[in-house]
Formats: structure tokens, C-alpha cells, sequence
């Protein structure tokens, strides 16, 4: 049995570190075309319908297989989110992931030789014997909410009802605090719902969408991107508020280059125009919400002229966008966007989009938001779990629905008087170095931590800090939980293998049920696998798994889109849409959008401010051989006039260094008129420094490592990491 390490250091899945190294089955290596190539001639010996998990919107694929290999994917025509279309990282990092060579391949247990850290090949009953060993001691010192759970995905159910079944609540998922929980609990403040994933807008019936810094067309969410063409092929008018000249900006009609962090500045600009021009929805307002005079009261003074002063836009900009939503209300929407995780006011800008959107009233209006509905899927008889108890944050804040993953992080190291509340990490599907911000200080933790797991399918940053790393199948290789919206119509769809595992990895579900079985808590997964999981979930709910797994997605009849009365129940405490919010004024915050100007850059520096590439999701798909075949790199896009100050030139290698010293780079230079002078944009994920990947090692640079500082948002915790600037310099090659 291996020997409990204190102070890991990073292990490289390599020859060098695995004890009796690890053999590339040759007769499972895919020919070139089996890689990816969309070939139409080929006969498929059988076509299987499944779910996409190159991102996490769970579109679902049709994936064809000859000789067992599978040789395309395309999207399932009969399920909603797909209607039979993928978008390019789907289509092609399906078949890349599952034939990527660099994939985690057996279990691994990190071991001590002769004072050297080495990964050791183990079998799943070592793995898991020690695993369970070694959570077990966590919980029997500390207590179980000292075993923490981040996780991302589908198959993070299964590991979540493991912590429960612990007594843990100490689950987090850094798409909470590092990206859309701040947009849900503004909307939960103001309209009493969150919006979910897949957002219940109405685009292709908009005929007004704004966008504020959301790249829809460069952030490729399938379904978000079909919308947006229907929209923009009947007329709708698109406005882009963002500081740089975006693909969706170069389909609007307004392109408004905003100065960065004075979003909430042009919000209260909007309202204050559609106020005092009375052009807001007067029924909707009267019949539904609360608060009207003092939010009049509130933005009387918020002229376009005053927004102007702050965000750099001119104030007749400012008036006729107002209009143009006012005027194709309630058809219109400011968009809400997804990462909103900004400037640490970010739930206070999201509750400013929401009140526009309330302004505008376009709630359970068709081309604003429709009302959603979702198949009812039962669950599988189980005891009940314990109650449960969460390590307790050392800050808290009055609005986090979840945990979040950055108190968790710092609650896994002592500070002063202050032991670690928590002890040992589970983490599925998430690359929590480049994930959370500050990655030496999430290494660090992740250092002193009695015990750390890793679940994937690929190696990442944070699996060279595991003391076990357990395989994990592809999505083309296993079952997974159930989707079910809610959405437009109710589904519910199914991911299950299309081909037998090519390695020694293991589906999720099998990994937290043993894991489970060898903690002495079986009695929690008492199905004997997925297909009975699943199976009696479906029979128990009136629906054929044999259908399910025929189509890949059952379909229901959807409910009533858009309200039907003018006056609709919203789930507030004044069951009306709150546009003062006494809950924040109870919590001692402000009830109602309050703009703060952002810090300014130092002198020589520029903002940071960071996105997507439509086809890769973020460092999940940043080794995936066919994606890079597409975009093999990311860029860091520069203002044309500040390149020739600074005497740089596109094409140029660049290296950036933080307000804290850090460093990170070279990247490639893009130099362009397509954003402001004030600020640097790339896109997230690049910058590999784990030579085991070998597709994407030393590809770009890493935004995440320039993230040193947050601003945290006070509602409810977010991670505002658009607070970072940078200088460059020439890269010169040693
Ligand atoms: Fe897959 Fe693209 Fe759909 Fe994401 S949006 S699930 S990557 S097809």
C-alpha cells in the first residue's frame, strides 16, 4: 500500500514517473480517419444516438461506428437542443477526445521510491481500497464535511450523492462563483427565478437583443447560436456592448465599445431614458412589480449624459439603443449573459439587466422570456440521506445559494488561530489550477491537503497534484446521469456508450458506487448499474428506456410558453418582481443597482480581460488534436495604435507580466483596430505547461495565471477576476 505523502509536488504522467511505465495499446489506436474524419462514404455498422459533453450545454449526437470506431458525430435531428446540427468543437473533439493519445489510461497511485515521488500503476480494487482508506481517516478525524467535492458535469451527480451519503455538503463547482452565479442570484432577487442552463430566452422570436460583453458566436453554445441566426435572419436588431469589436458585434446594428466595468453605468443610463421618456411597459409595471417610484427616484440623475462621463459612450448612442429596445418591447432583451463574473459587482449589474428586462416587459413574453417546463423523471428508491453539514466558509455572504468553490479553497488551508476546515479533495471533471483564480495559491492548498482524488479523463494541471487519479471513461464510452431540461419543450435525454472502453478507465457512475461500496455506504447506490438505474428511473416515470436509448431523447408536449394573464406570480417574498429589493436592503446592501467606477490601470498597463474560441472549451479541449488542427493557439488581441507605441507588430511574441509581477507567455500578437486602447483580450485555456499533453503543451499562454487578485461580489460571493492588468514586453528567445 502505498504511503501518505504531506507535501506533494507536481507528478507528470510520463514513462519517467509511472512505475512500470504505460503501454500504448497499439491494436486500439485509431487509423487517422477513425480521428475524426467526417467521412460520407462509409456504410457505419451501427449509428448511436448519445449526449455531447465537449461543453457542458448536453446536445445530443448521433455518433456512427464502423469496425468499432467511431468516425462521426453529428447532431441528433430529433433532440431539441441539438435539431440536428453540432457546433465545431462537437462535431470534431467528440472523436478527439476519445482517440487523444495523451488520455489517462489506468488507475495511478502517487508513491515514494527512494525519497522520489512516482505514480504507480494500480489496479481499481488498489485504487479504490486506498481511496476509501484514506477519505474514510479524513472524516472519522475532522468530521465528513472536511471531504470536499468540486466537480463539473454531468457525472458529478453520482459523486455528489457519495458526499451525501458521507454527510457532506461541501460541494462546490467553480461554475457557481467563477462564472453564472452571480447572473441567477440577480434574476432570483429581482424575478425570484434563476435562469439555468440552457437560459429561458426567447431570441428567435427577439426582434431587439442587446449583448452585453456576451460573444455569443465566439462562445459556441449550440442551440444559443441557432437562436441567434433565426433571430438575425428574420430582422431582429442586434446592439453589442463590449470594449471589443466581437463576432456578434459585427452582426449588430450598434457596436458600443464600452469602457470595461461601467456596464451597470449604461444600465441605469437605459433605465433612466426609458423612465423619463415613458417608454417602459406601463401595464406590465403596474400589474407586476414592486418598487417603481423609487427606482424612478433612484435613476433620475443617471442621464446619458452622466453615463457618458463613465463608460465613454455618447449619449445619443445611449438614447436611440434605449428606444430601440422600448420600441420593440416586449420582443426585446438585454441578453443576460453566462460568464458574468467580472468586476465584483456583478450581481448588482446583473440585477440592473434584469430591471431593464422588467422596464421592457418582456417576462413570459414571446421574443423575451419564455416560461419553461421539464419532464418529470422520477428518481430511484433510496434511503434517505443524512442530513449533512458544510464546512463553514470563513467569510459568508447573504445571497450564495451554493458554496463557494474559492471559500472551499481557502477553507483547505490553515490561517492564523485557524486549522484547515477541510482536508481532502474530490475533484471530478475539473481543472480546479486553471479553473479557480490564482493558481500557485490553488497548488499551494492543494500542497498541504491530507488527501487529494482526481477524476478525469485526461491529465491536467490538477491531477499532478493527486495522490490517486482514476480514469475516467469518455462520453462515447459510458452512461451518465439523465438531462432533462427545463427548456422550451420537456425532454429527457441520455448519454450512454457508443463503443466499449478502449482502456483501462471506468464510467463515473461505476467509480462513486464502488467507491461508495468500499466506504461502507453501498446501501446509497443500490442499483447494480446504470442500465437498472436508469431503467427504473424511466419505467417509474411512464417513459420506455428502450425508446430513450432507440432515439437518444423522448420529447414531451410543452406547457403554455408565455404567460396568459397580465398579471403573472413571481417566486420574490412580494410574489411581484422587485425592483427595490428589501431582502438587500435587509441584508444591509444596496436595494437597488448602485454603479461603482472601476479601479483604474496603473500607467503602461492594460486591462485583462479574457473569453472563448468557439471551438474549444476552455483547458478541457486545449490537447484535443482535432481542435487544434483549427485553433492551435490562442492570441492576445491589441489595439492597433497601442502596438505602434509600444513598437510591436502583428505576429509578434509578447510576454505579459501582472500589477503582482507575474509572468506568463509568449503569446502571439493580434494586432487590431476590433478593440479599445485600454485593454488586452485572449481566450482562456491555452498555455499547457504539462508536457504530458502533448498536443497542446506550451500552445498560447494562460490568462488564469495573470489572475492574482478578485474583487468578490458581496451578494453572493462571485470571483470577479476582470481586475488584473497587464504590461507587455517583447518575448526574445533565450
Ligand atoms: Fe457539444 Fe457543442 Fe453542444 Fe457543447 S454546444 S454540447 S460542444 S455540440
Amino acid at each position: 500500500m502505498a504511503t501518505p505523502l504531506n507535501r506533494r509536488t507536481f507528478l507528470r504522467i510520463s514513462g519517467a514517473t509511472v512505475l512500470g511505465g504505460l503501454a500504448v495499446n497499439a491494436g486500439l489506436m485509431p487509423s487517422r480517419e477513425a480521428q475524426g474524419a467526417q467521412d460520407t462514404s462509409v456504410i457505419p455498422d451501427r449509428v448511436v444516438p448519445t449526449m455531447c459533453e465537449l461543453c457542458f450545454w448536453k446536445c445530443g449526437v448521433n455518433a456512427y461506428v464502423k469496425d468499432e470506431k467511431v468516425y462521426k458525430l453529428e447532431g441528433n435531428p430529433l433532440h431539441p437542443l441539438s435539431n440536428g446540427k453540432l457546433c465545431p468543437r462537437g462535431t470534431g473533439g467528440g472523436i478527439g477526445a476519445l482517440y487523444d493519445p495523451d488520455r489517462l489510461k489506468k488507475p495511478l497511485i502517487r508513491t515514494r521510491v527512494g525519497g522520489e515521488e512516482k505514480w504507480r500503476e494500480a489496479t481499481w480494487d488498489e485504487a479504490l481500497d486506498y481511496t476509501a482508506k484514506r477519505l474514510n481517516e479524513v472524516k472519522d478525524k475532522y468530521g465528513a464535511p472536511a471531504v470536499a467535492l468540486f466537480s463539473h458535469g454531468q457525472g458529478g451527480a453520482f459523486f455528489k450523492t457519495l458526499l451525501k451519503a458521507m454527510g457532506s455538503k461541501t460541494i462546490v463547482a467553480p461554475s457557481n462563483d467563477q462564472c453564472r452565479g452571480p447572473r441567477e442570484t440577480g434574476f432570483e432577487l429581482t424575478f425570484g427565478a434563476a435562469l439555468g442552463s440552457v437560459e429561458t430566452i426567447d431570441i428567435p422570436n427577439s426582434k431587439c437583443v442587446a449583448f452585453l460583453g456576451t460573444h455569443l458566436g465566439e462562445n459556441m453554445h449550440n442551440t444559443a447560436v441557432q437562436d441567434m441566426s433565426k433571430a438575425n435572419a428574420n430582422g431582429a436588431t442586434f446592439i453589442t456592448v463590449d470594449p471589443r469589436f466581437s463576432i456578434i458585434a459585427s452582426k449588430s446594428k450598434y457596436w458600443l465599445p464600452i469602457k470595461p466595468g461601467t456596464d451597470t453605468a449604461l444600465l441605469l443610463a437605459w433605465m433612466n431614458v426609458l423612465i423619463t421618456e415613458k417608454l417602459y411597459d406601463q401595464d406590465f409595471v403596474t400589474n407586476n412589480t414592486v418598487g417603481f417610484e423609487q427606482l424612478a427616484e433612484h435613476v433620475k440623475d443617471k442621464t446619458p449624459e452622466w453615463a457618458y462621463i463613465e463608460t465613454g459612450l455618447e449619449p445619443k448612442l445611449i438614447r436611440e439603443t434605449a428606444r430601440e429596445l422600448a420600441k420593440n418591447a416586449p420582443a426585446s432583451l438585454v441578453h443576460p449573459g453566462r460568464h458574468v463574473v467580472w468586476y465584483g459587482n456583478d450581481s448588482q449589474r446583473s440585477r440592473a439587466i434584469a430591471m431593464v428586462n422588467a422596464l421592457l416587459g418582456n417576462w413570459g413574453k414571446k421574443g423575451g422570456f419564455y416560461l419553461p417546463s421539464a419532464m418529470p423523471v422520477k428518481g430511484y428508491p433510496m434511503p434517505e440521506l443524512p442530513h449533512g453539514e458544510e464546512a463553514k466558509p470563513r467569510v459568508k455572504f447573504p445571497f450564495a445559494t451554493l458554496p463557494c468553490a474559492f471559500d472551499a479553497c481557502e477553507a483547505s488551508a490553515p490561517a492564523a488561530d485557524d486549522p484547515p476546515r477541510i482536508h481532502a479533495w474530490i475533484v471530478y471533471g475539473c481543472n480546479v489550477p486553471l479553473t479557480l483564480p490564482n493558481p500557485k495559491r490553488v497548488i499551494e492548498v492543494m500542497q498541504q491537503l491530507d488527501f487529494v482524488v482526481a477524476i478525469d479523463t485526461m491529465p491536467a494541471e490538477v491531477t499532478g497534484y493527486a495522490d490517486v487519479v482514476l480514469p475516467e471513461n469518455t462520453y462515447l464510452e459510458r452512461y451518465d446521469e439523465l438531462d432533462n431540461g427545463p427548456y422550451r419543450v420537456p425532454y429527457v435525454s441520455l448519454r450512454q456508450p457508443v463503443v466499449a472502453s478502449l482502456y483501462d478507465s471506468k464510467p463515473g457512475w461505476w467509480i462513486a458506487k464502488t467507491l461508495a461500496t468500499k466506504m461502507g455506504l453501498g446501501q446509497y447506490f443500490p442499483w447494480k448499474d446504470a442500465e437498472e438505474y436508469l431503467g427504473k428511473r424511466l419505467e417509474a416515470s411512464g417513459l420506455s428506456f428502450a425508446d430513450l436509448k432507440r432515439n437518444g431523447v423522448l420529447v414531451g408536449k410543452p406547457g403554455p410558453l408565455y404567460a396568459t394573464e397580465p398579471a403573472q406570480t413571481f417566486n420574490t417574498p412580494s410574489k411581484k418582481v422587485e425592483l427595490f429589493s428589501q431582502q438587500l436592503a435587509d441584508a444591509g446592501l444596496p436595494p437597488m443597482p448602485v454603479y461603482e467606477a472601476p479601479e483604474e490601470p496603473p500607467t503602461g498597463y492594460f486591462r485583462l480581460l479574457f473569453g472563448r474560441s468557439p471551438v474549444h472549451t476552455f483547458s478541457r479541449t486545449t490537447n484535443n488534436r482535432k481542435l487544434l488542427e483549427i485553433v492551435p493557439e490562442n492570441e492576445l488581441w491589441l489595439n492597433t495604435e497601442m502596438a505602434r507605441q509600444l513598437g510591436l507588430k502583428n505576429g509578434d511574441r509578447v510576454m505579459m507580466e501582472n500589477q503582482d509581477s507575474v509572468k506568463t507567455g509568449p503569446i502571439k500578437l493580434r494586432v487590431t483596430e476590433r478593440i479599445r486602447q485600454d485593454c488586452v483580450f485572449m481566450v482562456h485555456g491555452f498555455g499547457r505547461e504539462d508536457a504530458r499533453l502533448r498536443g497542446g503543451y506550451k500552445k498560447g499562454a494562460a490568462d488564469s495565471r495573470l489572475v492574482t487578485r478578485v474583487k468578490r461580489d458581496p451578494e453572493m460571493g462571485g470571483t470577479g477576476m476582470n481586475v488584473n492588468f497587464v504590461t507587455l514586453y517583447r518575448f526574445q528567445e533565450a
